[in-house]
């Protein structure tokens, strides 16, 4: 193992509890001359310094090792499902036939497998800003399209379900593009453009209702233009003329703890609640 490579395995894997200073500052002053080496990255080289100091620190600040998070957190996946659930990991090793795609916001808090209970095998996922889905475009977009195709064609999912939640920060940024569309980000803001029609639907018939109370009708709104934005891809759209497949459009607000569903036809009245 190189010297280089060493300081590494030390900063990434200390033994349990804080590591000290000079292990950080060593690990820091190599980072810097590893950096420095590969020449006219000074600058570059600086502010990811100064980045990863700051993390660093800030792990080092809360005693978090995500390492041993990633380890322990596998060994108990492993003992208390994998190994106890023994016939489903073995069924599950011949193949998958989920009945669900799943569209979900990358949000932290609105994982589906734990908000909807959802086992191995039985949801197909996509999770992106906004839990957004684009129209057809193979020039864009084409890791969506993908993912769609496999689960419509080759998985046959009998549903497709988009799930939006409260507070969700990509609709408020929606919501937050100026009039002019002028935006400020790399790619946030023109990712979440997809959503615009809903924005100007919810700002024509809600805009009387604060900032937060129009964000909180967009996040349903947004769903219902993905759900429209699925009928542009031919194969979503013959699967649900042949009955094969169903869209269906969900909500889960993790501040009142209560999830509502409806089917493509939303019209302001879901058709349950949970
Ligand atoms: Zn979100």
């Amino acid at each position: 193992m190189s010297g280089k490579l060493r300081k590494c395995m030390m900063l990434c894997c200390p033994a349990k509890g804080e590591m000290p200073n000079e292990i950080y500052e060593e690990a820091i002053a190599g980072l810097n001359k590893l950096l420095s080496e590969k020449g006219g990255l000074e600058v570059a080289a600086a502010e990811k310094i100064k980045q990863l100091t700051a993390e660093l620190g800030g792990a080092a600040g809360k005693g978090f090792d995500p390492i041993e998070r990633i380890r322990t957190g596998f060994e108990i996946f492993k003992k208390e499902k994998y190994e106890k659930d023994s016939d489903l990991y073995e069924k599950l090793k011949t193949g998958q036939s989920p009945k669900f795609l799943v569209f979900a916001c990358s949000d932290s808090r609105v994982c589906p497998s734990h908000i909807l209970n959802f086992q191995p095998g039985e949801a197909f996922m996509v999770r992106n800003i906004a839990n957004m889905v684009p129209p057809y475009d193979p020039s864009k977009y084409s890791g969506v399209g993908a993912a769609i195709e496999y689960a419509v064609l080759h998985l046959k999912v009998e549903n497709i379900l988009v799930i939006g939640h409260s507070c969700c920060g990509g609709i408020k940024g929606l919501m937050s593009i100026p009039d002019d569309g002028a935006t400020q980000s790399d790619f946030i803001e023109d990712w979440v453009k997809i959503g615009k029609a809903a924005k100007a639907k919810v700002q024509a018939e809600r805009g009387d209702l604060d900032f937060n109370a129009q964000c909180a009708h967009l996040e349903k709104e947004a769903v219902n233009i993905s759900l429209g934005n699925l009928l542009t891809y031919q194969f979503v759209r013959q699967a649900v003329v042949n009955k094969t497949l169903s869209l269906k459009g969900g909500h889960y607000d993790f501040v009142k703890g209560s999830f509502e569903l409806w089917n493509l036809d939303y019209n302001l009245s879901p058709s349950s609640m949970v």
